[in-house]
Formats: C-alpha cells, sequence, structure tokens
C-alpha cells in the first residue's frame, strides 16, 4: 500500500471477488432468510462492473481509483446497499484527497468512510447491518496507530475482529433496512452484509499479508 497508485488494487478485486464467487450460496441464503435474498448478485454485479476496470484502475492515483470505484459501485447496485457502497469509496477518496494510500493514512481515510456510510444510512452499530463489521475495524485501526503491532499481527486481528463481528450480529434485531421488518424474527441470523463485508476483509488481509 506504499505507492501513490492503486498498482495492488487489480490483485486485492481478484481475491474479493473470488471470495464472493466462493460463497455465494452462504450469503444469498443470510439475504434469503431475512432479506429479500439479492444481495450476493448485487455484489457480483457490482464487483462485475468495477473488474471491467480492473486494469485502468490499477495505473490511477488512489483517490482517482476509490472515486471511479465509488461511482462504479453506485451506478450499478443500485438499491440500498448500490448507494452506500458508493457513499463509501467516495468518501474514501475524499478523505485520502493526494495522500498516499498506506498504513499511516488509511485509519483515518476508513473512518471517514464508515461515517458518512452511518450518515447515508442513518444507521449506527448494533442495528445488524455491515456497520457492525465495518464500525469495529475502524475502532481498532485507530486505537492501533499508536503503531505497537507488528504489520502481520495488525492484518491478523483486523481478520478476526471481522470475523468475531460478523458472527454477533447474529444475535442481534435489525433496526434497518429490510430485515428490519420481521423484528424479533430477525435474530437468529448473521446478516448478509455484515458477512459480505468480513469475506471482502478477509480478503483483502490475506493479500496484504501475503505482500
Ligand atoms: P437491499 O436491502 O436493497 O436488498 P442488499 O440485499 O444488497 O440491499 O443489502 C442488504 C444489506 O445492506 C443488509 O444485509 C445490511 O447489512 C445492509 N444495510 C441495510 N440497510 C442499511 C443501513 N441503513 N445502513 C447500513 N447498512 C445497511
Ligand atoms: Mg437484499
Amino acid at each position: 500500500m506504499a505507492n501513490s497508485t492503486a498498482s495492488i488494487l487489480p490483485g486485492l478485486l481478484e481475491a474479493v471477488q473470488q471470495t464472493i464467487t466462493d460463497n455465494a450460496e452462504a450469503v444469498a441464503e443470510l439475504d434469503q432468510a431475512i432479506g429479500d435474498g439479492d444481495h450476493v448478485s448485487n455484489l457480483q454485479r457490482g464487483l462485475a462492473a468495477v473488474m471491467a476496470h480492473s486494469d485502468e484502475l490499477g495505473k490511477l492515483e488512489w483517490q482517482a481509483a476509490l472515486q471511479k470505484i465509488g461511482m462504479t459501485v453506485m451506478s450499478t447496485i443500485g438499491g440500498a446497499s448500490g448507494s452506500l457502497y458508493g457513499t463509501f469509496f467516495i468518501a474514501m477518496a475524499k478523505a485520502l484527497q493526494d495522500q498516499p494510500l498506506n498504513r499511516d493514512t488509511f485509519p483515518n481515510v476508513f473512518s471517514a468512510a464508515v461515517e458518512a456510510m452511518k450518515l447515508r444510512g442513518k444507521a449506527d452499530k448494533g442495528e445488524k447491518t455491515m456497520l457492525d463489521v465495518l464500525i469495529p475495524v475502524a475502532e481498532f485501526l485507530n486505537l492501533e496507530s499508536s503503531r505497537l503491532l507488528t504489520f502481520p499481527d495488525l492484518l491478523q486481528q483486523v481478520g478476526q475482529i471481522a470475523v468475531n463481528s460478523a458472527e454477533a450480529t447474529r444475535g442481534m434485531l435489525a433496526t434497518k433496512g429490510r430485515a428490519s421488518f420481521l423484528g424479533e424474527r430477525s435474530r437468529g441470523h448473521v446478516d448478509a452484509g455484515a458477512k459480505s463485508s468480513q469475506l471482502v476483509i478477509s480478503a483483502i488481509v490475506s493479500v496484504l499479508a501475503q505482500g
């Protein structure tokens, strides 16, 4: 992540697409249980559209690449999650400006994106959404900005927090999105968006751990 250009992006995107493909059935089942079942196909549509620009994205500066990803997912995913993901990446681009994306800049940039998503979705921690994975990761990255951990340990912990946080949505009552229509019946299932966010984070962490 040290380069100012997004040269590692094509490899990251490929890993993300692979994990979503590998887990498509499991994520679809989660959204079928408490949503409308389209979450994985929404994600796959957005990822395919982003992947179509993969080579080009890898040559851009991070800010331009993040902005382009945001605009692409916003216009191709549609629905509630399209605007949430779009907002996330566009806010990352805005917060990054012309800085390189690296261990020093990432915590602030990621947190700004999470804050923007919270505003867009009028949601916060504990409402059984993807924010229940993204917020704990942002909190950890900010706490860790003192850099006490080695980079491999940092990655390992981020992955673990994502896994634990996704699982923790199982007991939550959904108060946002379609799952909220089910009230108490939304409990007992992991949120599909939390699970897909965990899969994306775990894939990114694995690629970075190899680099
Ligand atoms: P849709 O709800 O339009 O069918 P998806 O199925 O693609 O969209 O995405 C559903 C996911 O979006 C949920 O599992 C949840 O994680 C997330 N979500 C729904 N509403 C919100 C919100 N207000 N804020 C953040 N995330 C949300
Ligand atoms: Mg859905």
